[in-house]
């Protein structure tokens, strides 16, 4: 598959790699139909995070369909078109049971940073069932890629301690 991935400092590329397969059964793999780009995909760019490791596929944000689910994934099925929350959540740490899922210990925000991110034609999604909402497939992609970062993020910054299910990012 094609994907843009990390090479570090200035440096990006557009270029093939292997597709993610299941490693948890937690795990969804979903093919990504259309993706944005969000402030935090620029910094290590410009050099300003060195938090991620270089051949890192970018990006924490995007929509697409699901084409393979985990064995105890339970709420989603593949065919299921689904917008991907840029917070990974398992739901049963500590910070999740205080739903301050920013800061999950078997998550957070990882996409893109610890591990690979949308920015790709496949991506592999930890805790399948927590971490992505289902799209309608009548919605138009511009719409529905807004339920991935852009809209949560906004109502949180705009509308402080806002119980919002992926972008709590400070308790
Ligand atoms: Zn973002
Ligand atoms: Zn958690």
């Amino acid at each position: 598959m094609k994907a843009l991935i990390f090479k570090g400092k200035d440096k990006i590329e557009w270029t093939e790699t292997m597709e993610p397969v299941i490693i948890e059964p937690t795990d969804i793999i979903v093919k990504i139909e259309g993706f944005t780009f969000s402030h935090a995909d620029y910094r290590p760019y410009l050099g300003q995070d060195d938090s991620v490791a270089p051949d890192t596929i970018m990006g924490h944000e995007g929509v697409g369909v699901i084409t393979a689910v985990g064995g105890s994934v339970i709420n989603l099925q593949v065919s299921d078109r689904v917008a991907i929350g840029c917070i990974i959540h398992c739901n049963i740490c500590q910070w999740c049971l205080r739903k301050t899922f920013a800061k999950c210990v078997n998550g957070g925000f990882i996409l893109g940073t610890k591990i690979n991110g949308t920015h790709a034609e496949f991506v592999r999604i930890p805790y399948g069932d927590n971490s992505v909402i289902k799209i309608s497939s009548a919605m138009n992609l511009a719409d529905a890629l807004m339920f991935s970062d852009v809209l949560p993020t906004g109502y949180e910054n705009v509308i402080k301690k806002v119980d919002f299910r992926w972008c709590i990012w400070s308790s």
